[in-house]
């Protein structure tokens, strides 16, 4: 399947450990950027059938409605599209009953939710524009209107002992999809200064492992995300199933024919020239293997051996037998009657076993 990644770079406020392409706007997304994703997305070379679109940011809830269907309308003549998966990120401050029928009526079928936690002090530490009371209420309007939707959460900032209570709101939420990724204090954001206040490595696994805990009944399909049965995301499954995207907006990343390519990054360059790349890289055959193998380790069904011998007309064996041996000697990958997959320890050391397939 081939997925349409949007980037909306607005926000109207910066989240200190966000390191996100984002510029700080007081209003909905602009209209001369919206002209520039639309003569983009006219004028996009690449395949003309799509499975899902996906609106991250930055805040898609900051786009009107008028322009979101303008963007989908654009999106509908240059790609044939049946029944699409349509997510919108929307921050929780955004949602009203209005906009959450709004954005229904123009064709978004799933909505993710940037609710991160649902503790004020953390909240506070993470510096969102939301708190939990204003969290909770946008999930019951979301839950009002849409079958499948997805909470974010994030694991990791102080005070660590608000974690379980989150957990708890979050299984009353009942949301049919939550992602839960560890907090980063990554380089270049300002919470690069306060990375002593990182919790160790053993802390954060027992969080991750709080979650894996109270989301027990839900299928732990890939690494950081949990679904109810039929609700995974489809347009992730794109990245990893390491298929193509065509990504538009600024500093979005596309994989067409095997290229690797970022739109620039800086929106003012973006309006200049919509769709020029500030980076491309044609990944050899060799590359695209190795990443199909390492994207497919981040899913608890792993990688099917009959998928990769049609995709790449050798079977799996033959490319990778004894990388894969030592890794299930280590006890980190395991074969069933089809598929080679991640066993739980390997679920944990995605990065570990990525590294040894590079290295083969
Ligand atoms: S975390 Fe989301 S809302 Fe916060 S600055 Fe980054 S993109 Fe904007």
């Amino acid at each position: 399947m081939f997925g349409i990644y949007v980037h909306i770079p607005y926000c109207r406020t910066l989240c200190p450990y966000c390191d996100f392409v984002k510029e700080r706007t007081g209003a909905s997304a602009p209209a001369p950027f919206v002209d520039a994703l639309l003569k983009e997305i006219d004028a996009f070379e690449g395949p003309d059938e799509a499975g899902s679109i996906f609106f991250g940011g930055g805040t898609p809830s900051l786009l009107e409605a008028g322009d979101l269907s303008r963007i989908l309308d654009a999106l509908a003549r240059r790609f044939r599209m049946a029944g699409p998966e349509i997510t919108t990120e929307c921050n929780p401050d955004d949602i009203t009953p209005d906009l959450v029928r709004a954005f229904q009526d123009c064709g978004v079928n799933r909505i993710s939710l940037g609710v991160q936690s649902l503790d004020d002090r953390v909240l506070r530490y993470l510096g969102r524009r939301h708190d939990a009371a204003s969290a909770l209420r946008a999930c019951d309007q979301v839950a009002a209107v849409f079958d499948t939707w997805n909470l974010d959460l994030i694991f990791g900032a102080p005070p660590i002992d608000a974690w379980p209570e989150t957990l708890r709101g979050v299984r009353a939420l009942d949301p049919p999809h939550v992602a839960a990724y560890g907090l980063t204090y990554e380089a270049g954001t300002p919470f690069e200064r306060k990375k002593s206040e990182a919790v160790d490595d053993d802390t954060a696994l027992r969080l991750y492992q709080d979650v894996e805990a109270a989301l027990a009944e839900y299928a732990h399909y890939e690494i950081s995300n949990f679904a109810k049965p039929g609700h995974e995301a489809k347009h992730n499954l794109v990245y990893w199933h390491n298929e193509g995207y065509a990504g538009f907006g600024t500093g979005a990343y596309s994989f067409v024919d095997g290229i690797r390519a970022r739109n620039h990054v800086k929106t003012e360059d973006y309006l200049r020239a919509p769709g020029a790349k500030c980076e491309s890289l044609a990944l050899t055959v060799e590359e695209i293997k190795v990443e199909t193998l390492i994207q497919h380790f981040r899913l608890r069904e792993g990688l099917p051996r009959a998928g990769y011998a049609a995709r790449f007309g050798v079977s799996l064996e033959a490319d990778f037998g004894p990388v894969l041996a030592a890794l299930q000697a280590r006890g980190w990958l395991e074969s069933t009657e089809t598929n080679v997959r991640p066993t739980a320890e390997g679920f944990y050391l995605n990065n570990e076993i990525g590294l040894a397939l590079v290295d083969a």
